[in-house]
């Protein structure tokens, strides 16, 4: 039998199970405490839970983290982390240092970018994370883990301790305030398990990340828009949008066959509309594709009708694919011409650009060595 993992549940789950054994609730207090504040990765370093109940949850449940098996950049700059899950997949995740401009507001601290699948099945034409497919979707406790694996990884090396759980000290605070689910992976294919994390890291018990400060990004799964806009929690919707013409966009997104524009901003409207809330356009600025100025109109047009903001992100080489970044004057062009039409745009110098931060292509670089040397 597959034992759960016990950061894939949520707390009235957990509760009902101690119920069942008849303990006290502060016992599930204690465990989430370990859990979520001290980032434990073994029941025995939970030393106020008594032997035997370690020894039942054991029994009950597995307590996975993730292997580190990669990792760039450095702690003031952005920082991507490779990942080795249980059934030895590889998922990526980047931290981000403050940065007042990207989604939250100017007390960010640190924004980790998330992943929500092994590979990804929409096939985005320039994105090295669809490149070889999908595997499979994320379990709520390998979202959750990335989370907490980093602090973890951050707190071990401002301590410099040694030992699996760094002291009650290390952890002053939640390092990562700030969520955008956008690595790997569609998030709303894996709408079940990917609400399930949120809620636990959104939860004061668990992660205490507020939902204002989790943006999820979809490539414009229609069906999904909608169900999320009917959820409690008032999550930041970006739309990975890159095209403003079903013309362009269909060139380069192949799931706009499916949800064509005039679907998705109507879904996006139904969202904006429900929480009130400003929306974000991802524009990757793709040279020849995307970046002509056909496109400024219609963009236009649509984030004002939306009320979205629009955030221009050059693109980033993807070894194997032929699409190139746009030079400076082009993108600052594309900025202006939005700018003058009194829409919300902001150009991204992606952080990352030199550490193959674009979205999965440490994965697809490791996993291509890897099977090289037959590992
Ligand atoms: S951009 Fe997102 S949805 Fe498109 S292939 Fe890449 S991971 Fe998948």
């Amino acid at each position: 039998m597959v034992l759960p993992d016990i950061k894939s549940l949520r707390r009235e789950e957990l509760a009902a199970r101690f119920a069942e054994w008849r303990l006290p609730a502060y016992r599930l207090d204690q465990l989430l405490h370990w859990l979520y504040e001290r980032r434990v990765t073994d029941w025995d370093a939970m030393s106020n839970l008594p032997q035997d109940l370690r020894e039942k949850l054991r029994q009950h449940f597995t307590l996975q983290t993730l292997e580190l098996v990669d990792k760039q950049g450095s702690r003031d700059t952005t920082q991507k982390f490779l990942w080795r899950l249980a059934d030895h997949s590889l998922i990526e995740s980047v931290l981000i240092p403050a940065n007042p401009a990207l989604y939250g507001d100017s007390s960010d601290r640190h924004t980790l970018c998330v992943s929500t699948q092994v590979g990804c099945a929409y096939g985005c034409k320039f994105c090295a994370s669809g490149l070889e497919g999908w595997k499979r979707n994320l379990e709520p406790h390998e979202i959750i883990e990335q989370v907490l694996a980093i602090e973890r990884d951050h707190a071990t090396h401002v301590t410099h301790a040694t030992h699996s759980t760094p002291p009650r000290s290390a952890f002053p605070d939640r390092l990562i305030n700030n969520l955008v689910i956008m690595g790997m992976g569609e998030p709303l294919a894996n709408y079940d398990n990917l609400i399930k994390a949120l809620t636990i890291l959104n939860a004061p018990w668990g992660g205490g990340i507020g939902a204002r400060k989790i943006t999820i990004s979809t490539s414009g799964l229609v069906p999904q828009i909608r169900k999320l806009a009917d959820e409690p929690l008032q999550f930041r919707l970006a739309i990975s949008l890159h095209g403003a013409t079903d013309e362009v966009r269909g060139k380069i997104m192949p799931v706009n066959k499916k949800y064509p524009l005039k679907e998705l901003a109507a879904a996006c409207d139904y969202y904006q509309k429900k929480k009130g809330r400003m929306i974000t356009f991802e524009y990757i600025l793709i040279a020849g594709v995307n970046d002509l100025l056909d496109q400024v109109e219609p963009l236009s047009k649509l984030a004002l009708k939306l009320h979205a903001k629009v955030n221009l992100i050059p693109y980033n080489k993807v070894e194997d694919l032929e699409w190139e970044r746009p030079s400076e004057p082009v993108q600052e062009q594309f900025l202006k011409a939005l700018e003058a039409r009194k829409v919300t745009a902001t150009l991204r110098r992606e952080k990352g650009h030199d550490i193959d931060a674009a979205c999965g292509q440490l994965r697809l670089k490791t996993e291509r060595a890897l099977q090289k040397t037959g590992v």
